[in-house]
């Protein structure tokens, strides 16, 4: 194994290129294919101003990557921090692509970044950002071209001005240029809590063919927003035991199981997990590499790295966030026989119900939650056989199946259509 220093272990797009490249070779890609699959088909940046309520003219920069648009228009959500940066924004526009063949969705991979920090925002402030980054990538996008969805520090409410603005400049009002909207306006039942959903069916998978019970099976997950919540509360409800929680500013460990019901409630109360009564307070580090036998990180990228990875003592690790886990790490864990779901396919559970969001959106017509659900556990558990049968077949792991999967999927598509010049 070469040695790279931490900074190129941690970079996102090294961490693709490095899983991309691995599986490439496997599948004996083509080399055309392969120069054509390593890079972003398009990289929009944009520097836009935004008048603060102070009065103050504040600049912006913004991202939206699309990877790849072969297998249909571009899909991924856009995320709102301080951290963003182009090869980050590349790295999860590529996985959006692997992700959407993986599970076999008609849509190629985007994703999109604002740097600014939304803590510090006011909601007009945000509102004003969105509403302008819309319309410096409005030629690009659209429910054909490239759909965008919420990702960290984003929202239903997000979804809601950028569908707005869209639909201004167009003249009428165009649900489908955006996924994760609210309810009344074009949004999906289920679409809410269906990341984490995904990673419950996924859960449930893994410990089939492991052939492990579920019932009292110890799980810790990392991250307490959208996707690890709704995941610990699905999972607890199946009978798993939660007994870690991590967040950003400390974890919480309790060897019964903690009441998740009761933390929801907490955290909406104090905006914290910190100082919630019924569980032990532990530093989040520390609970990454505790016992159980199932590690769920569902917040943000590089928290399994070639520092802790040899101290993880799960027996499976379910992707919730992307990328959590760098390239080095994956050597580590798979020495130590560690079972990972990785997130092209843990976390797809929310892209699969955005789907679902745009073909409500351009029939007209609304499913049940029942139905949303149903369709959507379906595809998960059809994509689990699939990685795993290319895991048995290839005798590689599941990540690097994951990847094989979709790579195929994607040439396939592009050898159909021919290369355009
Ligand atoms: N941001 C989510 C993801 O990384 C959802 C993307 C979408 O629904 O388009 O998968």
């Amino acid at each position: 194994m070469t040695t790279i220093s931490l900074e190129q272990e941690i970079n996102p797009w090294e961490a693709q290129e490095a899983r991309f490249d691995f599986a490439a070779r496997k599948l004996n890609l083509e080399e055309g294919l392969w120069k054509l699959l390593r890079m972003p088909a398009r990289e929009i940046i944009v520097h836009f101003p935004v008048a603060m309520d102070d009065g103050r003219i504040e600049i912006f920069t913004g991202f939206r990557v699309q990877h790849s648009i072969a297998r249909g228009p571009g899909k991924g959500g856009v995320r709102y921090s301080p951290e963003v940066t182009l090869d980050e924004v590349r790295a999860l526009a590529s996985w959006m692509t692997w992700k959407c063949a993986v599970v076999n969705i008609p849509f190629g991979g985007a994703k999109g970044g604002v740097i600014c920090d939304p803590k510090k925002m006011s909601q007009s402030e945000l509102e004003r950002v969105t509403r302008r980054y819309t319309s410096e990538i409005i030629d690009f996008i659209g429910p054909e071209k490239d759909v965008l969805a919420p990702d960290m520090n984003t929202n239903d409410q997000t979804m809601a001005w950028i569908m707005d603005t869209y639909s201004m400049h167009m003249g009428h009002t165009v649900t489908s240029v955006v996924t994760g909207k609210p309810l009344n306006i074009g949004g999906s039942r289920g679409r809410m809590e269906a990341t984490g959903r995904g990673v419950q069916v996924i859960c449930d998978e893994s410990m089939r063919y492991l052939e492990m019970p579920i019932d009292g099976c110890r799980v810790i997950i990392q991250g307490f927003g959208n996707v690890g919540s709704n995941a610990a509360l699905l999972l607890m409800e199946r009978g798993y035991k939660i007994i870690g929680i991590a967040e950003k500013d400390g974890g919480l460990l309790n060897p019964n199981g903690i009441e998740i019901h009761q933390l929801l409630e907490y955290k909406r109360r104090n905006n914290t997990i910190l100082g919630f009564r019924n569980a032990e307070a532990v530093p989040s580090d520390e609970l990454l590499v505790s016992e159980c036998e199932i590690l769920i990180p569902a917040a943000t990228e590089n928290v399994i790295t070639s520092r802790n990875a040899d101290q993880i003592k799960a027996r499976i690790i379910v992707e919730g966030a992307n990328g959590p886990t760098t390239a080095v790490a994956d050597d580590i864990l798979a020495e130590k026989r560690i079972f990972i779901m990785p997130d092209i396919l843990a976390n797809a559970g929310g892209v699969t119900a955005s789907y679902f969001e745009w073909v409500q959106d351009r029939q007209g017509y609304f499913w049940k939650e029942a139905v949303v659900n149903e369709q959507m556990e379906t595809i998960l558990r059809d994509s689990f056989e699939d990685v795993i049968r290319y895991a048995e077949a290839h005798n590689v792991n599941n990540r690097i199946a994951a990847y094989m999967l979709a790579i195929d999927r994607v040439a396939i598509t592009i050898r159909q259509r021919g290369i355009y010049a």
